[in-house]
């Protein structure tokens, strides 16, 4: 399978704000877990972009989805609604705590209005003062300036001017940290409940625990970054589900679209309210292509067949990858939940985790990092146990490569 190349990798440095540094290969083709490059090379995905192709590529029923939206209406304003959008909305509460559901186009979006959300209840029912955002370091929430501020990295924010204020960063799982400095005047705690940039690191009961309790007792939001961990790619449907204990805003993207780009936030009703007409919007939010792709992959996504299936695969990696410590003794840990696993390399691999990025392509494996010194793994929640065993394999070959 060769495919005429018109479009080389020299073309993005000529024509593309150079933000990126991409692979020097290009994918033209995907199938399931699988990808082909121009030159007809075959890789397994165990990345599934960066955690959105829950399905895997071109899965049947989102193509279905989308060439028979493509055909009906592609577009409205606000000033209508429409069909998927409801429906998806109706779907999404009917499997979470929301009542309330704010369609955005991205995770940052999703987070851009969760936050403002909290930002205008606090001021709405407590006054001006209660506007202090919690976040924690190394957190990861999107690339707008709100976002990326509340992220838990300076070097990301740093270098556009003033930044939006009242933002404190804690360390993550640190309950005395939280307890110490929240009060009357933090307006919401903003926290994905397993770190995903900043590392794959899951957050201790305690401490989900203790945000909670915090939160209630100084009636602060508390909201749930779910645009990495939601829609499945945990083993629930989302990641509060498997912790005890409830947010009172939710945000979830990427799987969300499983590749067509949609967003949403979630809240309960009581919330919702302070978000009258005219206080928050977007042009694009609920689009019927979007949405009617989203329905599908939430349809797939939050079935218990599904979700058990995540935990299955998520035996079958963490078998494999303690394999090739076994053999290479590369992992100091191997960690996440579901299909969201991190290997943290040991000392004398520190640093190295885009060299075996580079070397798993070379393999016909594409996989993630998590930072400088974590490699990540977040496969198709439906890949097959076979390609899994295939991908691992590929995997082996890279870090053999490497030693
Ligand atoms: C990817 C990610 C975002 C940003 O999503 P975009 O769609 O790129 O805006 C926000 N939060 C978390 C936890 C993410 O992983």
């Amino acid at each position: 399978m060769t495919m005429e190349k018109n479009v080389e990798r020299g073309l993005f440095d000529e024509v593309m704000v150079p933000c990126y540094n991409p692979m020097e290969m290009i994918p033209v083709k995907g199938e399931g877990a699988r990808v082909w490059d121009q030159d007809g090379n075959e890789y397994i995905d165990f990345a599934g972009g960066i955690a959105v192709s829950c399905l895997g590529h071109c899965h049947p029923a989102m193509v279905k989805a989308l060439n028979e939206q493509g055909s009906k209406l592609w577009h409205l304003s606000n000033v209508m609604t429409n069909e998927p959008a409801l429906r998806l909305a109706k779907k999404l509460t009917e499997i979470s705590f929301a009542e309330k559901v704010f369609f955005a186009n991205s995770g940052a979006e999703a987070n851009e209005a969760a936050l403002k959300l909290a930002r205008r209840y606090a001021a709405d029912e407590f006054g001006p003062e209660k506007s202090e955002i919690i976040a924690f370091k190394q957190g990861f929430h999107g690339r707008t300036f709100f976002t990326v501020t509340v992220g838990g990295q300076e070097a990301y924010s740093d270098g556009f001017g003033p930044k939006p204020g009242d933002i404190t960063h804690l360390p993550y799982n640190d309950v005395a940290a939280l307890q110490a400095h929240i009060s009357d005047r933090t307006c919401a705690v903003m926290m994905e409940p397993l770190q995903g940039e900043g590392g794959i690191v899951s957050p201790t009961p305690e401490f989900v625990q203790a945000v909670r309790e915090l939160c209630d007792k100084h009636n602060a939001l508390l909201i749930f970054d779910e645009v990495q961990t939601g829609n499945g790619r945990t083993g629930d449907f989302y990641a509060y589900q498997g912790l005890g204990i409830t947010p009172d805003i939710l945000s979830t993207a990427k799987s969300l679209g499983g590749g067509f780009p949609i967003g949403a936030m979630l809240t309960t009703t009581e919330l919702a309210k302070h978000m009258k007409v005219g206080v928050h919007g977007s042009t694009y939010g609920g689009n019927p292509l979007a949405c009617a792709v989203a329905e599908a992959v939430v349809e797939i996504t939050s079935d218990p067949k599904t979700l058990a299936g995540v935990k299955e695969r998520e035996v079958l990696m963490r078998e494999g990858l303690q394999k090739i410590n076994d053999k290479y003794g590369i992992f100091s840990e191997i960690r996440g939940k579901g299909l969201l696993l991190g290997g943290a390399l040991n000392e004398a691999w520190q640093g190295r985790a885009r060299d075996v990025l580079v070397a798993a392509g070379k393999q016909g494996l594409m996989m993630l990092v998590a930072g400088a010194s974590v490699v990540r793994f977040t496969p198709s929640l439906v890949i097959t146990p076979e390609e899994i065993e295939q991908g691992l394999a590929r995997l082996d070959k890279a870090i053999a490569s490497l030693v």
